[in-house]
């Protein structure tokens, strides 16, 4: 779930502390988690990791000789920052790369899935990010909302990475919550002044969220999303107006909401729900 604030703060302060190493060596622990075939890893030993950044939910390590490295950490894929010296193989590895100095990082995955992968980028190449949407703080995406006309439902607009790219099934919850609007809503339903409430929810969720991600230390852990409002806490107190709140539930994951802050009152039909009754 690491979405925008988890790995903007990951990119810095893996920058602070790996930014003018050489790699030393690659170590791929999951056969299929590289997903390029050229340029090959074996090519980034020697080799200076000039930055790191991170576009939408990828993190980028840019080396010289105008080669990058992309990461993607899905649903359970982790990070663990780790002495040079420990060589074990780690359960659920995915790939590990070390440096002239500490730490090595090791990308892996704490969970059964297995999607979280990585990719090796040429001079030029933008592999994965070229289908990516304007960040959520670029103009286009304050264009969007202004002035888009979808007719889906914003929780999807809000995660579709080709719309706006870094927001996931966390955030988007925690934005409709501040914003007081339904998940079910679409873009082309709100008035002028919900547009501007969702576009202000968009940025202060993500700032406030990558402020506090920027006080933590280390890699990524297993249990991210400490900070979350309403994702996630189904059952328990809206923090705004003390109701409970509700869940729709799908195959994957669950939109969380408040029926009083939300959607005037109204439940939304809950598909697990239905099915437990009958
Ligand atoms: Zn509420």
């Amino acid at each position: 779930m690491p979405e925008l604030p988890e790995m903007q703060a990951l990119a810095e302060r893996l920058h602070e502390l790996l930014a003018g190493a050489r790699f030393e060596r690659v170590e791929p622990l999951s056969f299929s988690a590289l997903k390029t075939v050229s340029p090959a890893p074996e090519l980034l030993p020697g080799k200076r990791l000039l930055s790191t950044g991170r576009r939408g939910k990828f993190l980028r390590l840019d080396v010289g000789d105008d080669l990058a490295v992309l990461i993607h950490l899905s649903q359970g894929g982790r990070i663990d920052l780790q002495p040079r010296s420990v060589t074990s193989k780690p359960k659920g590895g995915v790939v590990r790369f070390r440096f002239d100095r500490d730490p090595a990082v090791l990308v892996k995955e704490f969970g059964t899935e297995r999607k979280a992968g990585w990719w090796m980028l040429g001079p030029g190449d933008d592999g994965p990010l070229a289908k990516l949407g304007p960040d959520p703080f670029a103009p286009e995406f304050a264009e969007l909302v202004r002035t888009g006309s979808d007719t889906g439902r914003i929780h999807a607009l809000l995660r579709d990475q080709r719309t706006v790219a870094g927001i996931g099934r966390g955030y988007s919850d925690d934005i409709l919550h501040r914003a007081g609007l339904s998940p079910y809503r679409s873009l082309a339903s709100l008035d002028e002044a919900e547009r501007e409430r969702l576009l202000h929810a968009v940025h202060s969720v993500l700032t406030e969220a990558l402020e506090a991600e920027r006080r933590r230390v280390g890699g990524l852990p297993p249990k991210l999303g400490d900070h979350f409002t309403v994702h996630g806490k189904y059952g328990t107190p809206c923090p705004v107006c003390g109701s409970d709140l509700r869940r729709v539930s799908y195959q994957s994951h669950e939109v969380t909401y408040c029926p009083r802050c939300q959607t005037g009152g109204k439940i939304l039909a809950d598909r697990r729900l239905s099915r437990l009754i009958r």
